[in-house]
């Protein structure tokens, strides 16, 4: 589905990204691993057009996505749940899920939203209050079901763990782990790197904006220097 090829990008005169490529497949779950600063969330960034790509390719299904802006990457069916969940704190949670739907046909939206609550009760029971008022897991859930809302064809993550409590990330990861039968691709970055490589297919790690190694999940997993650098030793 998602095809990264050569990427090059930065902010500035800062170069972050040095030639990245990446495939997502349908149905897949593939993780990006590496510390911090190594340009992970920069490349979410340029995937969804929201930085540009300074050489290489992004094409998605066979539609090229190079310098397209945000907007235009979203209708080609790429949602973003970013770092910090962003929800729109002074709308109501149905309010942020219907922005979360805004391309869709309007009679499409009702039946999104109770997908959603469907696969979130707890957003369904405070649909009416302000998103500001949910717990840090509620946000998560809320950012994530605003992405879901739009039924996209590949969902990505930026730290969907950082800051929640050990439950709350196990009941977040669930929710994951059950998009796998949706047929949809889901790009992950995440801090938690064991969390990560147990429920992705595939993997990358990226040292210093360069792929330094990539392959099945559970081969990282048990990768001598990937479990050194990355899953703080032996468990
Ligand atoms: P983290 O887990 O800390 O978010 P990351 O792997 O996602 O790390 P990025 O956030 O992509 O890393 O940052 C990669 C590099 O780009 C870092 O050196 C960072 O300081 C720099 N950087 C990130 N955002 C900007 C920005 N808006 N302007 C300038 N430099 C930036």
């Amino acid at each position: 589905m998602l095809k990264v090829d050569s990427v090059c990008a930065g902010y500035g005169h800062i170069q972050v990204l040095s030639e990245v490529s990446l495939t997502v497949m349908r149905g897949e779950i593939v993780t990006i691993v590496g510390a911090n600063g190594a340009g992970k969330s920069t490349l979410l960034r340029t995937i969804m057009g929201s930085l540009p790509t300074r050489l290489g390719a992004v094409s998605f299904l066979d539609q090229r996505l190079t310098g397209l802006p945000p907007d235009r990457v979203a209708a080609a069916g790429i949602r973003l749940v970013p770092e910090g969940r962003r929800v729109f704190a002074t709308l109501s949670v149905e309010e942020n899920l219907r922005a979360g739907a805004y391309l869709r046909p309007k009679a499409e939206v009702t039946l999104a939203l109770e997908r959603v609550y469907a696969t979130f009760p707890v957003l369904g029971e405070r649909r009416r209050q302000l998103a500001s008022t949910l717990s840090g897991g509620q946000q998560q859930m809320l950012a994530l079901g605003r992405a879901l809302a739009a039924e996209p064809r590949l969902l990505m993550l930026d730290e969907p763990s950082l800051g929640l409590a050990p439950k709350v990330v196990e009941e977040i990861f669930e929710h994951l782990t059950a998009l796998r039968g949706a047929e949809i691709g889901i790009l992950l970055v995440e801090q938690n790197a064991r969390k990560a490589l147990a429920i992705a297919d595939r993997a990358y790690v990226l040292e210093h904006g360069r792929v330094v190694l990539e392959g099945a999940a559970r081969d990282l997993y048990r990768n001598e220097s990937v479990v050194n650098a990355y899953l703080g030793g032996k468990s």
